[in-house]
């Protein structure tokens, strides 16, 4: 491999749409860094870094939430050495960055938006923000939803 070229390049990355509800790039302008080798022979060797938040609602809990996301990929492409050494990306001398940073992104983005990593989300019962109990206090606990089965025999009893 070659010597190594090192370019910082800024790409707008659109928002994106996770479990239906949708999430900007904090900031969308994302300042790419990016590594190009020249292989020996022909082809190139490319990396790119970047980091960027990811905004929008707590999955658990509703709340804001900008989890950071740090995004590293490597590509390479080999003109005819075969699929795997062919990148989507680079169409002769030219690099679809803007394509790739997002696809890169979508990959490195968490499967859950969480406002905090160990958010404690919503009572599944009343809707209330468990993140906001007393630690020390008693919980939260609603009583047990009562089994339909027990409430035919009970039924039974009263006739
Ligand atoms: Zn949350
Ligand atoms: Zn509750």
């Amino acid at each position: 491999m070659g010597e190594g070229r090192r370019i910082e390049l800024v790409v707008r990355i659109d928002p994106l749409v996770l479990a239906g509800e949708q999430y900007v790039l904090e900031p969308e302008q994302v300042l790419v860094k990016l590594e190009v080798s020249r292989m020996t022979g022909s082809g190139y060797a490319l990396r790119l870094r970047f980091r960027t938040a990811l905004t929008g609602q707590c999955m658990r809990c509703l709340k804001a939430a900008s989890p950071e996301v740090e995004v590293e990929a490597r590509e390479v492409d080999r003109p005819g050495g075969g699929e795997e050494l062919e990148s989507p990306y680079v169409d002769g001398e030219k690099l679809n960055l803007a394509a790739w940073a997002r696809d890169a992104f979508v990959l490195a983005a968490p499967a859950k938006v969480l406002c905090k990593e160990d958010c404690a989300g919503l009572c599944q019962v009343c809707a209330a923000d468990l993140n906001d109990l007393d630690p020390a206090g008693p919980g939260h606990h609603h009583e047990q939803e009562r089994d339909p089965r027990w409430a035919k025999l009970s039924e039974l009893k009263l006739q």
